[in-house]
């Protein structure tokens, strides 16, 4: 590629035979300087492939060193999915819930002991126990008598009321799990009142006019709709960091130091008007500049409702997205197949996410081989860097899509950045490790790709602030921050500077020097001297946060 471009830029060069020699010299040089900036740690990231190549026919292996791996964050994890069935069992027990026999849902009381016991009753049994946890999960379907599509979704309907009640506990849980995992970043999506906005929207009814809906709302009391929203989510990360003791210095759990986000989720199977009101409600809270930094609309895509009113939902979307700016847009789109719908659905959903709604990720994009000129659109999606969430263990499971079947290697190879990520990883029995591991091995990546895909996941987090990338794929850091050894030197001052106006970038910094600390380790292991450059700070002490960051590691 230098060599390539080294060759054109001295054809295309004006002046003199000498002169061009001496653009050519320049070119080398700059196209020299180029590659080392794509490769700050060649040295130890060829130790560190190695290592991988070596451990990648050994489940348990793998497994090892992924665990370690620094993974950037995970940019498609519904909350209440990604509790496991366990631990929501022991909250519904402690709660005193009802178990509906029939179902295999929980209720709230009162109880009643033939059709609905106390749950503690219900599971008392060995097996009951074990039947409960694979009614609230994927474990174990038996797909001759449930489809994986229908067990996934239905499974929510069981557990979704008492991990709703105990989303601090959620959150506590989820983090630690990703703190684990070397994980550093989560942007979860969670419902913070959507059940009352969309109350709103049906008094208010719809009105094809979105100025006039927004004022109705507006006299329905929505301001103050979106300011307990917004203090619902401060409070479920109060009750994070109390359950962690985040606040004690002694005694915090390191799930404190992931850095949580959170999109908030438009339950998107229902008529326009609550399609509308809950998505101001959530374009509204992620304009605070709070925790709530983007939207999503969630649910069954081949649900009759949201087939039938795609188009809208994308206009609706759209629409109070170019309201509201600072409202990042994520969408789940075409995670849908051959067979599970119409072949006419195959075709658009994921463009109109992306050129009517505004999407700056997608979510899953699986049927993205059956969209209409899909060329173009990954063209485009590549060009505008628009990034697919890649979630393979969901996928395999609810769509029956996987390995040689599945479009993340199309995405690769056509430019379209990728990250991967778990959905629900509580109901898929997984964590993101698995996923890593499963894209590994699938798809043969190499360390490298496994690093770009970790570094995408903060690239194209909705975190506030400039990349620290000025040429995301390939790795090429922006001027202030360029000429060192990203995450194994200390930054320069120019690179602080940068550094401290941008939250993402300290965090993509945060992930350089994880890296940094994972080679150097790895390549110890594969029997070569130690990286001998001094593994640096990370580059501020603006935080709490980021102290106790550097303390945990
Ligand atoms: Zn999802």
């Amino acid at each position: 590629m230098t060599l390539r471009l080294t060759r054109s830029l001295a054809e295309i060069l004006p002046g003199s035979a000498s002169q061009r020699i001496l653009w050519t010299i320049l070119a080398i040089v700059w196209g020299g300087y180029a590659a080392h900036a794509r490769d700050l740690s060649s040295a130890a990231m060829n130790d560190v492939s190695a290592a991988l190549d070596r451990l990648r026919g050994n489940g348990a292996a793998l497994r090892s060193f992924l665990v370690e791996m620094p993974k950037g964050g995970d940019l498609h994890n519904h909350l209440s999915g990604a509790v496991y069935a366990e631990s929501a069992l022991a909250w519904a027990r402690a709660e005193g819930w009802c178990f509906d026999v029939a179902s295999k849902a929980a209720l709230p009381p009162p109880c009643d002991a033939a059709s609905k016991p106390p749950l503690v009753d219900a599971l008392r049994s060995t097996q009951a126990y074990r039947d409960a946890i694979n009614a609230w999960s994927m474990r174990d379907v038996i797909t001759a008598q449930v489809s994986g599509h229908d067990q996934f979704f239905n499974s929510f309907f069981r557990f979704s009321d008492v991990t709703g009640n105990n989303i601090g506990a959620a959150l506590a849980e989820v983090v630690e799990r990703a703190a684990s995992q070397n994980v550093l970043y989560l942007e979860l999506m969670i419902s913070p009142l959507m059940g009352e906005a969309r109350d709103l929207g049906e008094q208010i009814g719809w009105k094809d006019d979105p100025d006039a809906m927004l004022v109705a709302l507006d006299n329905k009391g929505f301001g103050d709709l979106v300011k307990r929203a917004a203090a619902s989510v401060g409070a479920v990360v109060d009750d994070k960091d109390r359950r962690l003791s985040c606040g004690d210095a002694a005694h915090r759990r390191r799930g404190c130091d992931v850095v949580v986000r959170f999109l908030a989720q438009v339950y998107r199977n229902v008529d326009r008007a609550k399609l509308f009101s809950q998505t101001a409600l959530a374009a509204r809270l992620a304009s605070l500049e709070g925790l709530v930094v983007g939207l999503n609309l969630v649910a069954a895509e081949d649900d009759e409702i949201t087939l039938g009113n795609y188009s809208d939902q994308m206009r609706i979307v759209g629409d109070i997205g170019r309201r509201h700016p600072k409202a990042r847009i994520s969408l789940h789109a075409g995670e849908l197949t051959m067979g599970l719908v119409p072949p006419k659905d195959l075709t658009f959903h994921i463009r109109e996410a992306v050129e009517i709604a505004g999407a700056k990720r997608i979510g899953h994009g699986v049927d993205i081989g059956f969209e209409r000129d899909a060329k173009e659109l990954m063209g485009r999606m590549a060009r505008d860097g628009i990034l697919v969430e890649i979630n393979l263990t969901s996928n395999a499971q609810i769509l029956g899509v996987e390995g040689p079947d599945h479009p993340f290697p199309l995405y690769r190879r056509v430019g379209v950045p990728t990250a991967l990520s778990t959905d629900d990883e509580g109901v898929s029995r997984i964590d993101l490790t698995h996923e890593y591991q499963r894209a590994a091995r699938a798809y043969d990546l190499s360390y490298r790709d496994l690093k770009q895909l970790s570094r995408n996941s903060l690239t194209y987090a909705f975190l506030p602030g400039e990349s620290l990338w000025r040429d995301p794929g390939a790795a090429r850091p922006v001027s202030a921050c360029a000429g060192g050894q990203l995450g194994a030197t200390a930054p320069s001052r120019d690179c602080s500077r940068f550094m401290a106006g941008s939250e993402k970038a300290r965090l993509q910094w945060e992930l350089e020097v994880r890296f940094a600390r994972f080679e150097s380790k790895w390549g110890r292991r594969e029997g070569k001297p130690a990286n001998n450059t001094a593994l640096a700070s990370p580059p501020l002490s603006s935080s709490k946060r980021e102290r106790s960051a550097r303390r945990v590691r």
